[in-house]
């Protein structure tokens, strides 16, 4: 893209959407871990969690508009065929534009949410990972195929048993560790999934990997 096509309008339609990112890799975290995906991380997000690793996308002010024909165009040049759309909070954005076009070139299309805003689009894989300051809808959870809760310190498993009880009976249920609490989390994680076994542990492989 040149610096003439780039525009920072507010997106109002899903014609144009913020796009932060855009690349190809693997999926490195949750039911899908180890699938090649192309992932659209969208820029906004109103839920300001404190240990995010992707902060430079909260302010979708300051990424480039781009149209749904530049954004697959673009995925369509690679051999992906599972596209992963992320953010930032990628349901701020109306997706129904994006997902259309998406279907109709016939990816599979995983969402990664926390679940605050309502949804819009379709697709064939839905992640939420709620946040606690910040509640998830129950629509979005009764929607979801994939509950994934970081989990920081003990105090987090019953908030994650709490949101469990929103999901329908065939969601996978994952704990992931908080990244900067790695060590620690993942010890009562494993514990409680030993004692648990409903629930499955989820590792953010990428970073182990040092991949995008
Ligand atoms: Fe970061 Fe995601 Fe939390 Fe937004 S919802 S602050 S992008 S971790």
């Amino acid at each position: 893209m040149n610096s003439t096509s780039i525009t920072y309008a507010s997106p109002a339609d899903g014609t144009l959407l913020p796009v932060a990112e855009s690349f190809y890799s693997i999926q490195g975290e949750g039911a899908n871990t180890g699938k090649a995906a192309w992932f659209v991380r969208l820029g906004g997000c109103n839920v300001r969690c404190p240990w995010c690793d992707s902060p430079s996308t909260w302010d979708a002010g300051r990424h480039p508009l781009r149209s749904i024909s530049s954004i697959v165009s673009e995925i369509a040049a690679s051999p992906a065929v599972n596209v992963v759309i992320t953010g930032g909070e990628p349901l701020i954005h109306p997706l129904g534009p994006l997902c259309a076009e998406l279907r109709r070139k016939g990816y599979n299309i995983f969402l990664e949410t926390s679940g605050t805003s309502p949804l819009s689009g379709e697709f064939d894989w839905i992640c939420v990972s709620p946040k606690k300051h910040r509640p998830p809808l129950h629509g979005v959870l009764a929607a979801a195929d994939e509950l994934k809760v970081v989990i920081g310190d003990i105090e987090d498993l019953p908030w994650a048993e709490s949101v469990r009880k929103s999901v329908g009976e065939q969601c996978v249920l994952l704990l992931q560790p908080e990244w900067g609490k790695r060590q620690s989390a993942s010890e009562v994680i494993i514990g409680y999934v030993k004692e648990h076994p409903e629930w499955r542990v989820s590792l953010q492989t990428h970073k182990y990997l040092d991949i995008p």
